[in-house]
């Protein structure tokens, strides 16, 4: 499997347009060891042409024309098969109405996500100009079992994948009082040639026996990276909320994921989904090298892995 990683920030991305904390003004002015990221999405294949996305961040657009792989093979043409959406906020989502030009889409999401981003939704009717334009695979995170990531003439990829519930919250623009286990979701996406795993699970409020269960059988874990510290964005001034309130598992702490992470010990294990204030950003952070002391690596835009 090959996963190549497009954009590694959280919502906002790094610099955020409206953030004038150490971090982005540092990474505007070029004065701080950290480079600009572009909001969440990694793309992941079988065999190198053909390819899924993992969600589709608003700046989709600049990500698909930064790897050559995803560009057109011909007059029209995409070699993006299909768009895994792992919750419904709009880091994740937004990326879709920019990819409008008339290409037939396949979406794989639960039907909670796909309804809270379609209904009510009057510029999705830019996705639904010709019959087939969209079509939904739902995936189910009560479901044992794995479906194939299937190539837009149907056959299969060569990818499976399990979706699976992540303690999370419906998206920001939702009714927060109507919460499911669809809302938001880990994916493990296994290679059938080579057996391997991947493990995506880029928003995570908190631990759970699925989100275990899933990063202890991968060969390589993503995981949400978004905070080192519950009160990161009260400290700063930024926000009321704490980590946990927006459904971001904190980094740091006796409780935090990195003690996590660092038991897992036989996968490659990436933070993704990372916030602008995050001071782990900074490559010669104290937080940085706690990370890397615990055998785990930050994402940037650009990297990529083979399993
Ligand atoms: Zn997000
Ligand atoms: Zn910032």
């Amino acid at each position: 499997m090959l996963i190549r990683i497009l954009g590694s920030a959280a919502g906002g991305g790094f610099p955020q347009w409206n953030c004038g904390c150490p971090n982005c003004v540092g990474v505007r002015r070029g004065t701080i060891a950290a480079a600009a990221r572009t909001q969440e999405s990694v793309a992941v294949s079988a065999d190198g042409d053909s390819w899924f996305l993992l969600n589709a961040s608003p700046e989709i657009r600049q990500q698909i024309e930064s790897f050559d792989k995803l560009h057109p093979r011909a007059q029209r043409d995409t070699p993006i098969q299909g768009i895994v959406l792992t919750n419904g906020d709009l880091d994740h989502c937004l990326g879709l109405l920019s990819l409008r030009e008339s290409q037939p889409l396949a979406l794989y999401s639960t039907e909670r996500i796909l309804r809270g981003f379609s209904e009510g939704n009057v510029l999705y009717r830019t996705l639904q100009r010709f019959d087939g334009q969209v079509s939904w695979h739902l995936l189910d995170v009560g479901a044992a079992g794995e479906q194939a990531l299937r190539l837009q003439n149907g056959e299969p990829s060569g990818l499976m994948l399990r979706a699976f519930a992540a303690p999370g919250k419906p998206a920001l623009h939702l009714d927060q009082t109507t919460g499911g286990p669809g809302d938001n979701i880990g994916l493990l996406i296994r290679d059938t040639r080579t057996g391997k795993s991947l493990a995506y699970v880029a928003a995570v409020g908190q631990s759970s026996a699925a989100v275990v269960s899933a990063a202890s059988s991968a060969d390589a874990v993503f995981f949400d990276g978004t905070f080192w510290s519950s009160d990161e964005l009260i400290a700063l001034g930024a926000s009321t909320r704490r980590a946990e309130d927006m459904a971001h598992w904190p980094i740091s702490g006796p409780d935090g994921s990195l003690r996590f992470l660092a038991e897992l010990e036989r996968a490659r294990r990436i933070y993704i989904h990372i916030n602008n204030t995050n001071p782990m950003l900074r490559e010669d952070s104290p937080e940085r090298a706690l990370v890397t002391a615990a055998g785990v690596e930050v994402a940037f835009d650009g990297m990529e892995l083979e399993l």
